[in-house]
């Protein structure tokens, strides 16, 4: 029994960690940490997962009272990657494994960084620290030792996610573990307990200072769940959703129109819950690809209409990423996706415009674009707009690469330096201008992609272009 009442079974449980299949680089990590009299126990998501029945994602967690200069010393290979938490990343055949040296917790004035670290020898006073009571086990595979002081395989088991202690402190020391709360709410698919629940919006102050990069981390381990819309809803419920992501906030409320059955904000969430949980770029673009109708709404004949709302919406996109500090190609890729992801295919488009369609949206994002549209039909809660049209696009678009056509300069059957010979040029913006017209051709003749045809194009745009000043 657990102090709250519940039957737990703890030999079950040692038995599923004592079975699992842990690997032998990772045994021997814990073997070499401890040799010498020191302690070297498993802990937070490693053991967390392993009692779900998951297989541990990410790096393996350790924890262990050996000094972090002598966690270094102990490796071949390490980084220091968190060195001020004690954090060093060991690599080892191929495995990460994040070795933690135990430490209590020390406040974060400025609510960024810790302003001292202290260690400690107890296991128990590192568990103490930690954020919820699910993630404050510890388990020694090499003997079997088992600990579980806050009683987290209780919550395990009842599907409860509960603060480490008073909740309001806990969450007033890191104003990131309201964030986590909502994170683990949709990947682990648990509920907050009431007060943990009810002290979430209470560290608001704190959660603002927080360092994006923190922010982001856990947004993406967020949009990696069967249903993000479980994290951003308890966000949106506690207050701080306008924290990290201001512009969703803004669409709460904010209605559609007769294609539509939920407001933007909810439409927003579905949309995302439909996208492929292994595409983050397709999720990130699924959340924000309706940003821009707020801002773009009108009323017409009764019914709501949103023109150009990708456009506005792929700015705001950008703002909100850059502020997130996302990779630069990862942020291009996903506001490129907003952008592009209102394209209205009917069959009488022609084969050429089939094949600027493509130019325009590249065909990297192609396969992207056509998750993220029938995200977004799934997202809508109706049955308006029943995909068959896509499939119909997906299959001639299918054919016309088949039949290899150039979409884009780089595939045509000359290149800059031809194009500099025959017109007696030298390099500048005249040479992209002479290889995009021939392009725009092409994709309306695919049979004029030859050598000769090409030059026969150039030589007819020379004879009607006015005279150019001769190049030196
Ligand atoms: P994941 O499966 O995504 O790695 P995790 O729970 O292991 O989830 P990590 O960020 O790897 O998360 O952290 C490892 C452990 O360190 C956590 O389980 C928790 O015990 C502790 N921890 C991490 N971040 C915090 C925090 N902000 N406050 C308190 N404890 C934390
Ligand atoms: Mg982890």
């Amino acid at each position: 029994m657990s102090p709250r009442g519940e039957a737990v079974n703890v030999q079950g449980a040692r038995d599923r960690l004592t079975r699992f299949a842990w690997p032998g680089p990772l045994v021997s990590t814990l073997d070499r940490l401890a040799a010498g009299g020191h302690q070297a126990w498993l802990v937070g998501g490693t053991v967390r997962d392993v009692l779900l029945g998951r297989t541990p994602g990410g790096a393996f967690d350790v924890a262990t009272d050996l000094a972090p200069e002598r966690v270094i010393e102990r490796f071949a290979r390490v980084e220091p990657i968190g060195l001020v938490h004690g954090t060093v990343l060991v690599l080892e055949d191929g495995l990460e494994i994040e070795c933690t040296t135990f430490r209590r917790e020390a406040a974060y004035r400025d609510a960024r960084h810790p302003d001292s670290v202290e260690f400690t020898r107890d296991l128990d006073e590192d568990l103490a620290r930690r954020d919820l009571t699910v993630n404050a086990m510890a388990f020694d595979p090499r003997s079997g030792d088992w600990r579980d002081p806050y009683h987290g395989l209780a919550d395990l088991e009842a599907g409860v996610l509960r603060a480490v202690g008073d909740p309001l402190a806990r969450f007033r020391e890191d104003g990131l573990r309201p964030l986590r709360v909502a994170r683990f709410t949709a990947t682990l698919e648990m509920e907050a307990e009431p007060e943990t629940r009810a002290a979430l919006a209470g560290a608001r102050d704190r959660s603002a200072l927080v360092a994006p990069e923190r922010v982001r981390g856990e947004l993406e381990r967020l949009l990696g769940a069967r249903e993000p819309s479980r994290g951003f809803e308890l966000l949106h419920e506690a207050g701080l959703l306008d924290l990290w992501l201001p512009e969703l906030e803004a669409a709460f409320g904010v209605p559609q129109n007769r294609f539509h059955a939920y407001d933007v904000y909810t439409h927003s969430l579905r949309t995302c819950d439909a996208a492929p949980a292994d595409k983050p770029r397709v999720r990130w673009a699924a959340l924000l690809h309706d940003l821009g109708k707020p801002a773009t709404r009108v009323v017409r004949d009764g019914d709501g209409t949103f023109y150009g709302h990708e456009n506005v919406g792929a700015e705001l996109a950008d703002a909100r990423l850059a502020a997130l500090r996302l990779p630069n190609d990862e942020r291009n890729a996903i506001v490129h996706l907003v952008r592009h992801h209102m394209f209205d295919y009917r069959s009488t488009w022609s084969d050429a415009a089939l094949r600027r369609w493509l130019r325009r949206v590249t065909l990297d994002a192609v396969a992207d674009l056509f998750d993220l549209r029938l995200a977004d039909v799934v997202g809508n809660g109706t049955r308006f707009g029943f995909p068959h049209q896509l499939e119909e696009m997906r299959m001639r678009i299918e054919a016309l690469l088949a039949a290899d056509h150039a979409l884009s300069v780089a595939d045509l059957a000359i290149d800059g330096a031809d194009v500099m010979r025959f017109l007696r040029i030298g390099p500048g913006p005249r040479v992209g201008e002479a290889l995009s017209a021939l392009l725009e051709d092409v994709l309306d003749h695919p049979e004029w992609n030859e050598r000769a045809t090409l030059l026969e194009r150039l030589a007819e745009r020379r004879a009607n272009a006015p005279e150019a000043p001769p190049t030196p």
